[in-house]
């Protein structure tokens, strides 16, 4: 098995947050800055496990478990290490790539690292546009037309492609973009494609750009506006697929999304981009759209990692009713639960909370009916429940959706609400289900990738020890920036510590690492490449000081003083006891006699009291000094 990149790790942390995580497996409890629960790894009563959502960690002060969120998945599913971090990659949609070994599997990486580049430059350079070119005005006045003003646009990078196709091309040159790079994604494409010096087509003129972004924020395409009528070209195009970018993979907001959807279980699915910005820029933060009208199975497998319902807001007219009945047909075999928006006719959800604000659109997304409530009732102010085949037709069309139901108790309730409000009994129903469902159950036979079955023993593992001092500066050292910058350059100090005090090996690791301090992901993915022993003594210390940056550099100076008396004080007493061995040589004796000099010399110039009195300022107080509580 290949190696997965230190990025990656990162990636797939970043986009997990642990106490949605972990709050998927067992309540949570907000208490103060973190969370707390009954361990689910040892049985108690009161609740001693702790979820920081800072750190990004949780510890358990009962059986002493801790970990970052790969840690969880691991320790609560019995996972190894790759099978965990590849359940969160699946869930937060980070691709896992192993660290590629040929130059071809190199190569692929390195263009696809080029094309997320040029995207996200390119992003920001239509952005840029929008808002300084003076050419723009009408692409700043649509947008405005439509009720949305700079800070919108800001946030969601909307930039503007101009008419003149040279203004992009020469922005590429300007930044070492090729021909080929801008082939490749799709901006441009070759105006003759046996002559590739004929030069370039560039796909979008004159269009407001919305950046398309993946589940953890990177732009991968872009959605281009029409800004002038254009009968030979469409309101809305996007990118075509590339690389990087795979239209059934992506669903629009979705990275904006996703800890909302998780939150609330429900996700709002919008026509249109605009309808989802809207809802977002009004609080709405669970909506998303697909990209065009085709909403796929695999959107609806991505759909399933964070939502058990799924809210429809489509447009009230046949093509919204349609769309409705497509999306069921992905989503219920998912076993989402599916409800569908009735909005008044002519709305969509921007000119909806646009017209009644966000507590109208609230109170619709409350009321929304379960899709066969709205697909009978539909069905009846049409007036085809009033013939009998009208209703044989409806009676098939319902069966034919039930059966696609993956949630088999839901779909009993179903068959109940659907028997009654057609006037067909209900075992009927259920039989032509049962035909029906094994017809699609053998259509839609699935690959699902399952659990690794072995799971590993559970060997008992212990802490490395670790000097409390060191344990302080590791957890500066990973905390604080300025910290990891001064005791990078303590390296003679730390290592002279080195045989006198326990965990200067561990500290030195994670000097040599230098994860970023500000980067939970990038500290917890150097946390998980630690062995195991280490990673448990790191949490041990880990959390509980609480510093201001700035005092970062100042509490490590204080420790590291603390750390120069400490071994002061053991030499001293190594060679105190040195000297009462009896047959002693004279040799020996002045060389001990000139250590002890040189160590009453540092002692004077040393604090006086070590442990405990004298530890830096910031962890006397009892609830700051996590090593206290969690020492044995
Ligand atoms: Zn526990």
């Amino acid at each position: 098995m290949g190696l997965i990149a230190k990025e990656t790790i990162e990636q797939v942390l970043a986009a997990t947050d642990i106490v949605d995580l972990i709050g998927s497996y067992i309540p949570l409890k907000r208490a103060g800055s973190s969370y707390k629960a009954n361990c689910p790894f040892h049985h108690e009563k009161s609740p001693s496990f702790n979820v920081s959502p800072a750190k990004q960690f949780f510890h358990c002060f009962g059986c002493g478990k801790s970990g970052n969120a790969i840690g969880f998945v691991m320790e609560h599913e019995g996972l190894v290490f790759m099978d965990a971090l590849k359940k969160l990659a699946a869930k937060a949609g980070v691709h896992l790539e192993e660290e590629p070994d040929d130059p071809q599997a190199r190569a692929a990486k390195r263009s696809r690292g080029r094309l997320l580049d040029l995207h996200r430059e390119a992003s920001a350079f239509f952005h840029e546009l929008l808002k300084t070119e003076p050419n723009c005005q009408h692409a700043r006045a649509y947008l405005k037309s439509r009720g949305f003003g700079k800070e919108m646009a800001e946030r969601w990078e909307i930039g503007w492609m101009p008419e003149n196709p040279q203004t992009f091309l020469d922005w590429a040159r300007s930044r070492n973009f090729t021909g080929k790079d801008l082939v490749a994604s799709g901006l441009t494409s070759l105006k003759d494609e046996n002559r590739p010096a004929a030069g370039l087509y560039v796909r979008f003129r004159d269009r407001l750009m919305f950046p398309i972004r993946n589940e953890v924020g990177d732009v991968i395409a872009f959605s281009g506006r029409q800004l002038r009528e254009d009968p030979k070209s469409g309101k809305y195009i996007n990118s075509p697929e590339t690389d990087i970018f795979k239209k059934s993979n992506v669903l629009f907001a979705l990275d904006r999304a996703k800890k909302s959807i998780l939150k609330e279980k429900t996700v709002i699915l919008c026509e249109g981009q605009i309808d989802a910005i809207s809802c977002h820029e009004q609080g709405v933060e669970n909506a998303i759209a697909p990209l065009g009208t085709a909403f796929t199975s695999q959107h609806a497998r991505i759909l399933k990692r964070y939502a058990q319902t799924a809210v429809l807001c489509f447009d009230a007219d046949l093509a919204g009713m349609k769309a409705c009945e497509r999306a069921f047909r992905e989503l219920a075999p998912e076993g989402l639960s599916v409800k569908v928006v009735e909005l008044p006719a002519g709305d969509d959800p921007d000119t909806f909370l646009k017209a009644h604000g966000v507590e109208g659109f609230r109170k619709e997304i409350a009321e929304a009916r379960d899709f066969f409530d709205f697909k009978i009732e539909a069905g009846r102010k049409s007036g085809r429940l009033e013939t009998a085949e009208g209703r044989t037709e409806m009676t098939r069309d319902c069966t034919e959706l039930l059966a696609v139901m993956g949630d088999y108790a839901a779909r009993d309730q179903q068959i109940n609400v659907v028997a009654s409000m057609l006037g067909v009994g209900s075992s009927t129903l259920r039989q032509n289900i049962g035909l029906a469902s094994r017809k699609a159950r053998a259509m839609a036979e699935r690959t699902s990738t399952r659990e690794n079955p072995n799971q590993p023993e559970e060997e008992f593992i212990e802490a490395i020890p670790l000097d409390r001092t060191v344990g302080y500066l590791c957890n500066l050292a990973i905390t604080s920036a300025n910290a990891q910058h001064y005791l990078n350059e303590q390296f003679e100090n730390l290592h002279m510590a080195k045989p006198w005090v326990e965990g200067i090996n561990l500290l030195e690791k994670i000097l040599a690492a230098a994860p970023d301090p500000e980067s939970n992901a990038a500290v917890n993915a150097f946390v998980s490449s630690l062995r195991k022993s280490e990673q448990l003594a790191l949490h041990q210390v880990m959390g509980g000081v609480e510093l201001k940056s700035e005092e970062g550099l100042q509490a490590a100076e204080n420790a590291v003083g603390m750390l120069s008396s400490i071994v002061i004080q053991k030499r001293d007493a190594a060679v105190k006891a040195a000297l009462k061995e009896p047959g002693i040589s004279t040799e020996r004796m002045i060389s001990l006699l000139e250590e002890a000099k040189v160590i009453a010399k540092a002692l004077e110039n040393s604090p006086r009291s070590l442990y405990d009195d004298e530890l830096p300022q910031e962890t006397k107080k009892p609830e700051k000094k996590p090593w206290e509580k969690w020492k044995k």
